[in-house]
């Protein structure tokens, strides 16, 4: 159900697989381990898994952010990262108990996908593309309990699809070359990163309650969509962060409007 941070090299050791490729394995509520890998691991949560999250348990975004996440920043992290936050002296996921997953319909892309882990070179080639590896942790004990499932029919029984189509523009956006360079986001970039990828309620009122709309184009029909829909917010809001932190044109400043620097 959940999945720890892996290192590169347990990655680049282990086998590639492709959407065919099969692996045995069966999770379910029989097995000795049921609800173990809900514990003191490591998940990064996407914007997307954020925005499920919260909607499940109904919180405002902030309120979700500083109830359940935790947001480590270390030297070398050149953008701000979000993790499930462990509670307890046993670390246990805030919303696992004897019964399973409390949020099993939103649950985050990294516990659906598990014991498979995705791995994407920034720039895929014919021979280095996209691959899955499985995970092999003694604490699961779901290895070779069924007969083998493709990684195709795993990802489409876990519900993952959807989760990896809302994060491609989030995908795109960490895999930039901006990060290649050695400019380190100011201060106020990074919060601002950190409000419109995670912090969606407070980027709404970001988008409309400052003078954002008179300086940069949106259609009427989108200004609306925004004001209530949080997946065409977040999309916004990549868009505005590749706007405003690395220049690109994916906004256009509406006629005679101040430098984006006026904004950000
Ligand atoms: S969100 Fe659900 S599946 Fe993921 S670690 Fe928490 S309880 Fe486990
Ligand atoms: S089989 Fe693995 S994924 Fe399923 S409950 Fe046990 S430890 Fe978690």
């Amino acid at each position: 159900m959940a999945c720890e941070a892996v290192s590169p090299q347990t990655i680049l050791s282990g086998a590639r697989l492709g959407l065919d490729d099969t692996f045995p394995f069966r999770c379910g509520p029989d097995l000795d381990c049921f609800g173990r890998c809900c514990r003191d691991v490591n998940i990064v949560l996407t914007p997307y898994d954020v925005l499920r999250l919260k909607r499940a348990t109904e919180l405002d975004s902030s309120e979700f952010l500083e109830k359940h996440t935790l947001c480590p920043r270390g030297e070398e992290q050149k953008f701000p990262m979000v993790l499930l936050k462990m509670d307890g002296e046993d670390k246990r996921c805030g919303f696992v108990s004897e019964k399973g997953c409390g949020v099993y319909n939103d649950r985050p892309w990294a516990c659906r996908m598990y014991p498979l882990g995705a791995a994407e070179p920034k720039t895929p080639t014919p021979v280095d593309q996209p691959f899955h590896f499985v995970l092999q942790e003694d604490l699961c004990h779901g290895h070779g309990r069924s007969r083998p499932v493709t990684v195709r029919d795993w990802v489409s029984s876990q519900g993952a699809e959807a989760y990896e189509m809302m994060s491609g523009g989030f995908k795109e956006l960490t895999l930039h070359d901006f990060w290649d360079g050695d400019k380190p986001l100011t201060e106020a970039q990074a919060a601002m990163f950190y409000m419109a990828c995670y912090d969606l309620d407070s980027f709404r009122r970001f988008v409309f309650e400052t003078r954002l709309l008179q300086l940069v184009e949106v259609d009427e029909a989108r200004v609306e969509a925004l004001r209530t829909d949080d997946q065409e917010l977040l999309e916004f809001g990549i868009q505005w962060l590749r706007f405003s932190i690395f220049g690109e044109g994916t906004m256009k400043l509406r006629k005679g409007a101040a430098p984006r620097r006026a904004v950000a």
